[in-house]
């Protein structure tokens, strides 16, 4: 059984245009794949254990900084900036509990706000990046994540080609 619908030319051709994506973007080898974007994230770590290390900036977290780093912010009013490289002969922080922290940067899925925020096609998630990305640590990357558990979304996909597949066929029929 068949079911005629009537839809606005701003969905068809929305449709028509998703559909056309969907049929012709890499999937990367993922089953029903929706894209997200990933940003630079620092993770913590053990002492020892991170590729990084950096002074800690909370509110009083200064009060753990080696002595030549207090008193370059004493005599400085606080400049930050003037402080030396974590790592320098002129600095002692990372011997101080509580003055440094040590992490590894690794792509993770983007948080704050964007969490969640997923795309059916590649290039929808590519152009949102671009607008958006001063919001992304290291401007954001587009990766595939494979849905196939999401029983909605496959379906969905599915109907989406098929409205643009018949529409087309109609409209040729008619011509
Ligand atoms: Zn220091």
């Amino acid at each position: 059984m068949t079911k005629t619908i009537e839809i606005s030319d701003e969905t068809y051709e929305f449709l028509c245009r998703t559909a056309h994506e969907l049929e012709t973007q890499n999937n990367r080898h993922t089953d029903t794949p929706i894209f997200r974007i990933y940003e630079t994230q620092k993770v913590e770590r053990r002492e020892g254990c991170g590729d990084h290390v950096e002074r800690l900036d909370y509110d009083g977290a200064e009060e753990h900084y080696c002595q030549g780093c207090k008193d370059i912010l004493e005599s400085t009013d606080y400049d930050y900036d003037q402080l030396p490289e974590v790592f320098s002969d002129a600095c002692d922080c990372r011997y101080s509990d509580g003055a440094t922290w040590t992490f590894d940067k690794e792509l993770l899925p983007a948080s704050g706000g964007y969490d969640g925020v997923a795309f059916l096609t590649e290039k929808a998630a590519e152009e949102y990046r671009q607008d958006n990305d001063y919001h992304f640590n290291g401007s954001g990357v587009v990766y595939a994540e494979s849905a196939f558990r999401n029983h909605e979304l496959k379906p969905l996909i599915a109907a989406i080609k098929e409205i643009a597949a018949t529409g087309a066929a109609a409209s040729e029929g008619e011509s």
